[in-house]
Order: C-alpha cells, then sequence, then structure tokens
C-alpha cells in the first residue's frame, strides 16, 4: 500500500520523503546511505521505511468504485 504519513512509534511526518528516498535507490545508493540521506535518524521511522512493501499498484484494480 502507500507509506504510512507518520511514523508508527513516534508520530514524525515521514510520508513526504518517500519519492526521494525511492530515487535514491533507483540511483543506486544503498538503504543506509538514502536514509541517512533524507534524514531518517531514528530507528523507529527507518524501520517504517526499510519494512514497507509497495503493493498499491497490485490492489487499486480492486478497490470499489465510491459515489
Ligand atoms: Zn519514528
Amino acid at each position: 500500500m502507500l507509506i504510512p504519513v507518520r511514523c508508527f512509534s513516534c508520530g514524525i511526518v515521514i510520508a513526504d520523503r518517500w519519492v526521494k528516498y525511492k530515487k535514491l535507490l533507483e540511483d543506486g545508493k544503498s538503504v543506509q546511505e538514502a536514509l541517512d540521506e533524507i534524514d531518517l535518524t531514528r530507528y523507529c521511522c527507518r524501520r517504517m521505511y526499510v519494512s514497507h512493501v509497495e503493493l498499491i499498484e497490485e490492489v487499486a484494480p480492486f478497490s470499489t468504485y465510491r459515489y
């Protein structure tokens, strides 16, 4: 799914850095380097990024239409 907007443990906003993080990984940076570069220093926030599996493209076709 989408990256959660806030860290589940400390509550800071983390979703605003997701696009930059993905770009850094595409450019060949390691996960550690990318997380350092986007200034995610707390391990609770870093685990949100490391453990995230982006499934929105697989799930979106099955969503229901909302009136
Ligand atoms: Zn956190």
